[in-house]
């Protein structure tokens, strides 16, 4: 369930007469004395295509829902105040002990993605990059992640990412590779 769903009242007066329009992104109180007016955007999160100097692409199997069992790229959440190149690095260190070098990232592609989390669906925008990576053995499967594949190109198959939003990144890759 989209996540204004669970909205029934106002946050700061509890009235029930608060609605939302505008593509489910802007609450308003109708309250007069309120009037509260509140925005849920999208959340920014980060994903990255790393490929070594044999071409073979660092690819995940994630651990826990969504998407347990399926595949992945290292990636998450941006926090509140961090860059989007910050994030990939933050979240490469934690996920296969991988310290990138932030000036080798690439912008890649972005895509709009639901995330469905504990009953409630999430939208996020992502925000994919590329880098080469000398060290793509060293790679080992830590927090959320339970194996870490290198692959070949032609082993990749987008199908089974675990998001639409990677499925989509990941094969635009392999059509246009890093230079797209
Ligand atoms: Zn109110």
């Amino acid at each position: 369930m989209i996540l204004t769903r669970h909205f029934h009242s106002c946050p700061r007066c509890s009235g029930r007469e608060f609605t939302v329009d505008q593509g489910d992104r802007h609450f308003l109180c109708r309250v007069p004395a309120c009037g509260l007016e509140f925005f849920l955007n999208s959340a920014a999160a980060v994903g990255v295509i790393l490929y070594g100097p044999d071409g073979r692409l660092l690819i995940l199997r994630r651990a826990h829902d969504p998407g347990r069992g399926l595949l992945g790229l290292p990636g998450g959440f941006v926090d509140d105040g961090e860059t989007a190149e910050a994030a990939v690095c933050r979240e490469t260190r934690e996920e296969v002990g991988l310290d990138l070098d932030p000036g080798a990232l690439s912008y890649f592609t972005s895509a709009a993605n639901l995330y469905l989390y504990h009953g409630v669906t999430y939208q996020t925008l992502d925000l994919y990059f590329s880098a080469p990576c000398a060290n793509l053995e060293q790679a080992r499967a830590q927090a959320e992640v339970a194996e870490v594949i290198l692959a070949r190109p032609e082993e990749v198959d987008p199908a089974a990412f675990a998001f639409p939003s990677g499925r989509a990144a990941v094969a635009r890759f392999l059509r246009q590779g890093k230079n797209a």
